[in-house]
């Protein structure tokens, strides 16, 4: 399997042909998607043609397309002019974006080439990519398990080397989670660090798209071309983008690393406990200096992530009422009933859960006891962070509290799918960037994910580190079972 890096560098130095990279993806996808349900939709001619196309640049001299001949994948809710962007949701199964998302624009312009759109929770809520409206996606390394989710497809495309990288989005834990599951490395950066213009709206103060990849030097690679300003997402930051491939190189001793006790307390898997400590022990031996420390809110995090994201998302989704977008009734009594039927019929449960919950805690008489609550916490949280970071450069401590679940194992009970995703929802209410790394196996040869958190815009000091450890470490080098 090549990495990305390798793929951009052999098509630069004219060893290998976009057509021919974008052609071994697209079998690649055919000979082993089938089984496990990464994509929703496959987009051969228009890749094909657009590889071409980029040959041809590359032929004209293109050595301003970092990402020149690179297949990747899109979680589907990315609008994208050319198939579908569903959502994983009845609500959208036919819905055609009138435009490209900025990422879309951005991959393109480098030179990496969109082979299809990959599977995901229904309007990314969930953690296990099981609530998609068209399929199961399933884990590599035990197709009885879950690739975790929200962005479940992308992750196992890239984990399966259907492609060498692939985006996501991560609103509490969705690229990092389904990361830490199939054995990948995922960045969810600094908020507003990546346009979401054309990223459809789940929480809107949490949603960051972010890569999946085998390696972090091709997560630098991807992450350096899709960060910057944005003018038509109010939200994206006019920060200056790093040369975060500059920052590989950085050494490991001296960093300062946070160990929060939160982080490892009960609940915590002892082989995830084990294999995480033992990472930070390396890092330590090689000259990291680790120190204890204390995130005093984060035992309310949950609570106050499933107010405001369900919050946003009640006032995210009134749009879809039949009118506007997607799923209208065949037969509606009366306008209400258009409403009410389209979306009844359009939405999954656990997208009406969320609804219902949104509505509920911003419904007058229940808005200052539950959602005015939740943004105070969220300051508080925030808080903590920024007091942690003014001792430590980086916090280390595991993604998910388990490996990969088994499939249908937390789907008829919610609030143990929300309790997973204890250690990665405080990353997105404070803003902060986090990085999900391969750390080892469990006994069930199932992948264990280290996840490295820093302050707003250190994705390259996070990868650096997490390229460091890569160096040292062999476990991003092993590949599923069903693939070898
Ligand atoms: N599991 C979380 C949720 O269901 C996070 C999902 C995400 O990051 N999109 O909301």
């Amino acid at each position: 399997m090549k990495t990305a890096t390798e793929t951009v560098n052999e098509v630069l130095g004219r060893r290998l042909s976009a057509v021919e990279a974008v052609r071994t993806a697209l079998d690649e996808v055919e000979r082993r998607d089938e089984g496990l349900g990464a994509f929703v939709s496959i987009d051969r001619d228009g890749a094909l043609r657009d590889a071409a196309h980029v040959d041809g640049l590359v032929a004209k001299g293109g050595e301003r397309l970092p990402l020149a001949g690179l297949a990747v994948a899109l979680k589907d809710n990315m609008s994208t002019k050319r198939g579908t962007t569903s959502c994983g949701s009845r609500m959208l199964a036919d819905y055609r974006a009138p435009y490209d998302c900025h990422v879309a624009e951005r991959l393109q312009a480098a030179g990496a080439i969109i082979i299809g759109k990959t599977n995901m929770d229904e309007f990314a809520m969930g953690s296990s990519t099981e609530s998609s409206a068209f399929k199961v996606t399933r884990n590599p390394w035990d197709s009885a398990r879950v690739p975790g989710g929200s962005s479940g497809g992308s992750a196992v495309a890239v984990a399966t080397g259907m492609v060498p990288a692939a985006l996501g989005s991560d609103t509490g834990g969705s690229i990092r989670q389904p990361a830490s599951f199939t054995g990948v490395v995922g960045v969810k950066p600094t908020y507003g660090r990546v346009s979401r213009y054309g990223l459809v709206a789940y929480g809107s103060s949490l949603d960051q798209i972010g890569p999946f990849a085998r390696t972090a030097e091709d997560a630098a690679l991807l992450l350096s071309v899709i960060s910057g300003h944005d003018e038509r997402d109010s939200t994206s930051v006019d920060h200056p983008v790093d040369d975060l491939l500059g920052q590989l190189e950085r050494p490991i001793e001296g960093t300062r690393i946070g160990i929060p006790q939160e982080y490892f307390g009960e609940g915590l898997d002892s082989e995830v406990r084990s294999a995480v400590n033992d990472a930070i022990g390396l890092l330590e031996e090689k000259g990291a200096r680790i120190v204890e420390i204390e995130l005093e809110h984060m035992k309310y995090g949950i609570a106050c992530y499933y107010i405001i994201a369900t919050a946003e998302a009640s006032s995210n989704l009134a749009r879809y009422d039949g009118v506007h977008y997607g799923h209208r009734t065949a037969k509606p009594e009366d306008v209400i009933d258009l409403y009410s039927a389209s979306r009844e019929e359009g939405f999954g449960s656990e997208v009406k859960r969320r609804i219902m919950l949104g509505t509920y805690v911003l419904s007058s008489g229940y808005y200052d006891a539950y959602y005015l609550r939740a943004l105070k916490v969220r300051t508080l949280l925030r808080r903590d962070f920024t007091r942690a970071f003014e001792e430590v450069d980086v916090i280390a401590g595991p993604v998910a509290p388990s490996t990969a679940f088994g499939i249908g194992e937390k789907l008829n009970d919610p609030l143990a799918m929300y309790l997973a995703d204890v250690y990665t929802i405080s990353v997105n209410l404070a803003g902060i960037p986090a990085v999900s790394i391969p750390c080892g196996f469990d006994g069930k040869g199932l992948p264990i994910g280290l996840q490295l958190m820093g302050p707003a815009f250190s994705e390259g000091r996070l990868l650096g580190l997490a390229h460091q450890y890569q160096l040292l470490t062999d476990f991003h080098n092993r590949t599923p079972t069903c693939v070898q």
